[in-house]
C-alpha cells in the first residue's frame, strides 16, 4: 500500500480523537494513503498527490517528489503497527483512500469484526472492492465548486449515488456561503440525500475563525435539519500535521 511517508521517514499512522463528523471525540488510529484523484487548490494534504513536474496548482504552491513522501507498507505490516494502539477504531484518510481498494480490503480482512472501521472519501469512486457487510462508515466530502476542480472530475453521479444509497455513508460539507449552501441543497435534492447524513462545517483553520463562522452554520443546520460539525483537532491542536 503506499502510505503518506512522515518527515521522519515513518508511514503517517497516529492515533488520537477524531475530530469532526459523525465520530467527532471518539479515539481513533488514522492511516493516511498517498495518491488522489482530484486537485484542490486549499488541499492540506497536497504532499499526498502534488508531485514534481506536474502543472498542479495549490495555495500553499508546494512540489514534493515522489520518493520523500510515499512510503510502502503491506496490509500485514500496517496491520502489525495498528495492533500497537489501546484503540479498535480505525480511520483510513488520504489522499483519497479508495484508489488503493484491493489492499485496503487486504488490510480490512485482517482487523477483527469488533473494529470499527471509517473510510474518508471525496466520493467520486464505488468502493466495489471492499466488504459491504462490514459496516464500514464512509465520510464522504464532495469537492464543490470552489475546490478548483471542474465539475465533471469532482462530482460523479453513479458514485455520489451509491453512497447516497448506502446508509451507512455521511456527506461532510465545508460550507462558506450562501452559494455552498445552495450546492448542498442542490446534491441533496438530485440524489435523494437524507438530510439526517449530511453534516455542515465552518471554515477555517484556527480556533477563532471557527468560532465566528460557526453560528450561521447552526442556523443553516437547524432550518434545513442537518447535523452539525465543528473541527474539534483545530480548536484543540490547531492546523498541524502529525508527527
Ligand atoms: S480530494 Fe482531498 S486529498 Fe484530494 S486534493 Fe482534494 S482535499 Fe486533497
Amino acid at each position: 500500500m503506499k502510505l503518506a511517508k512522515l518527515p521522519n521517514g515513518d508511514p503517517e499512522i497516529f492515533y488520537t480523537l477524531q475530530g469532526e463528523g459523525v465520530s467527532t471525540g471518539a479515539p481513533a488510529i488514522f492511516v493516511r494513503l498517498s495518491t488522489c484523484n482530484l486537485h484542490c487548490t486549499w488541499c492540506d494534504t497536497p504532499y499526498t498527490w502534488n508531485w514534481e513536474g506536474t502543472s498542479w496548482k495549490t495555495t500553499r504552491g508546494e512540489k514534493f517528489k515522489k520518493e520523500d513522501v510515499i512510503i510502502e507498507y503491506s496490509p500485514d505490516q500496517v496491520w502489525e503497527k495498528l495492533q500497537n494502539y489501546p484503540c479498535q477504531r480505525l480511520v483510513i484518510t488520504g489522499g483519497e483512500p479508495l484508489i488503493q481498494q484491493q489492499e485496503l480490503a487486504q488490510l480490512i480482512s485482517k482487523l477483527p469484526l469488533d473494529w470499527a472501521i471509517e473510510v474518508e472519501t471525496n466520493g467520486t469512486l464505488i468502493p466495489h472492492e471492499l466488504p459491504g457487510d462490514r459496516g464500514i462508515q464512509y465520510n464522504v466530502s464532495l469537492k464543490l465548486v470552489h475546490s478548483g476542480n471542474s465539475e465533471t472530475q469532482a462530482l460523479k453521479p453513479k458514485s455520489i449515488q451509491w453512497f447516497s444509497d448506502n446508509e451507512t455513508s455521511y456527506f461532510k460539507f465545508v460550507v462558506a456561503s450562501d452559494a455552498d449552501l445552495e450546492s448542498v441543497q442542490s446534491l441533496q435534492k438530485t440524489y435523494g440525500i437524507l438530510a439526517d447524513r449530511i453534516i455542515l462545517m465552518p471554515e477555517g483553520t484556527s480556533s477563532s475563525t471557527l468560532r465566528t463562522k460557526l453560528p450561521d452554520v447552526a442556523e443553516w443546520c437547524i432550518q434545513h435539519g442537518y447535523r452539525l460539525s465543528d473541527r474539534l483537532h483545530v480548536h484543540i491542536w490547531g492546523d498541524e500535521r502529525a508527527k
